[in-house]
């Protein structure tokens, strides 16, 4: 495997957070920002005891009230396959699993989708957007600046652009089939802090969406009003007025491993050809090869510091996903898939 190696960078003693990463500094010991204002990784239990709590008391307030009670963005990576597997096994919510084919699916990654809904007797939809308009859509979020500052701190550009229009596609699943509740597969550093559950009002919201749906049409072409927007019609139509988002991983605190082992159970294999970072998605390390030549640090970093400090990790192992960005050549086959000339980056 080639890969650059990521050497002399000053990286926080309790995390592995970088000197690169935006507005990070470090005290005498060598700690980073973030690690000085946590607090110690044992009373992470006690906080996700309380958000679990939280979490339980909208799952029962949802429970059989609709055709489904959660629809779960589901792509057939380790997280949300253990996000759907504990949703319908531990907490008995009528699960419908969702997918986008971003045409970039691993061939075991496409496998994992199907044994993981058959042994969990779940329904399975697969939504595959146009590959000329997502591959543009890379393309264009890979050579422009299209995300903020912050949002590209928890994930690559063209990883924030996918994830908006499959969060946008869930939000109109479920207002078409009046599912209260959605939930994702995220875990700590890929969403910001107060994610486990946020409640979206659709009418408040409403005022911020003909504002983000201008921004990508203005980046992405006309069709992009349809892959990231909600139609007042829909909204209208629908007898919700709130959404559950709820990311139930941000709660769970299970380990790498342990996810691993449990959905095993389920037939979910590893992938080979995902990276470091992935266990899905071909264009993963692209993402990452990217983010790493604009902005200096590995757009997983936070996500793995994230882990090492809550106690789901350790430096050592943390060390050994941050220590190589992958190289242009590993990637270059995707690159010219979505059309992208490494000197444009
Ligand atoms: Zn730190």
């Amino acid at each position: 495997m080639s890969a650059v190696p990521v050497t002399e960078i000053r990286r926080c003693t309790r995390c592995v957070l970088p000197s690169t990463f935006p507005g990070v500094s470090f005290d005498a010991d060598g700690l980073c920002s973030m690690c000085q204002e946590a607090p110690p990784a044992p009373e992470f239990d006690k906080i996700r005891g309380n958000l679990r709590r939280k979490l339980e008391e909208v799952f029962a307030a949802h429970r059989g009230k609709a055709e489904y009670d959660v629809i779960v963005a589901f792509s057939g990576g380790k997280d949300s396959s253990y996000t759907l597997m504990t949703l319908a096994r531990t907490y008995g919510l009528k699960c419908l699993a969702v997918t986008i084919d971003n045409g970039f699916i691993a061939e075991q990654a496409q496998k994992n989708l199907r044994v993981v809904t058959a042994s969990l007797g779940i329904d399975f939809l697969l939504f595959t957007p146009a590959p000329v308009f997502m591959n543009d859509l890379y393309k264009t979020s890979a050579t422009t600046a299209v995300h903020t500052k912050a949002a590209l701190t928890r994930a690559s550009s063209m990883c924030n652009s996918c994830i908006n229009l499959i969060n946008n596609h869930m939000v109109k699943l479920a207002l078409e089939k009046s599912v209260p509740i959605i939930a994702g597969g995220y875990i700590g550093g890929q969403v910001p802090k107060d994610s486990v559950l946020m409640v979206m009002d659709l009418d408040v919201q409403a005022r911020f969406r003909s504002e983000a749906i201008k921004r990508y049409v203005k980046h992405f072409g006309p069709d992009a009003a349809s892959y990231f927007g909600i139609s007042d019609a829909l909204v209208a139509r629908s007898p919700l007025r709130k959404i559950n988002i709820v990311n139930p991983m941000l709660a769970f605190g299970v380990t790498e491993d342990r996810i691993i082992e449990e959905i095993a159970t389920l037939g979910w294999r590893k992938t080979s050809d995902t990276g470091s970072n992935s266990t899905n998605c071909l264009l993963n390390d692209l993402g990452i090869a990217v983010h790493y030549k604009q902005h200096g640090y590995n757009p997983y970093v936070n996500e793995i510091a994230e882990q090492v400090r809550t106690g789901l990790m350790s430096r050592a192992e943390a060390l050994e996903k941050v220590q190589d960005i992958p190289d242009f050549a590993r990637v270059e086959r995707q690159a010219r898939k979505i059309g992208l000339d490494w000197n444009e980056v």
